[in-house]
């Protein structure tokens, strides 16, 4: 529906935004707190062990090759590690 009204983009930013909210809301309820990375962190494009950043990488690439250090990791594991180590350094 969003792509046939030409509004995909702000449906799906609006829908991630209620998303977002709705659990920062759940996680206050709970005691906990969202973490929230910035939007434009390299985290598929940083290698998890050595921090070198493949600009180049392309959505067809799956697998992370580290040029660098020779890490071979699925690319959205690798993604995720990212993404905990940056929320990490938030928390302390
Ligand atoms: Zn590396």
């Amino acid at each position: 529906m969003a792509r046939g009204l030409h509004l995909a983009k702000a449906t799906n930013d609006n829908a991630f935004g209620s998303f977002r909210t709705y659990l920062a809301y759940k996680l206050k309820e709970r005691g906990g707190k969202l973490i929230a990375i910035d939007k434009w962190y390299p985290s598929s494009k940083t290698c998890r062990h050595c921090g070198y950043i493949k600009n180049d990488l392309s959505l067809s690439d799956r697998v992370w090759v580290c040029p660098e250090c020779g890490c071979i990791i699925d690319r959205d594991v690798n993604a995720a590690i990212n993404i905990k180590k940056e929320g990490l350094k938030v928390v302390s």
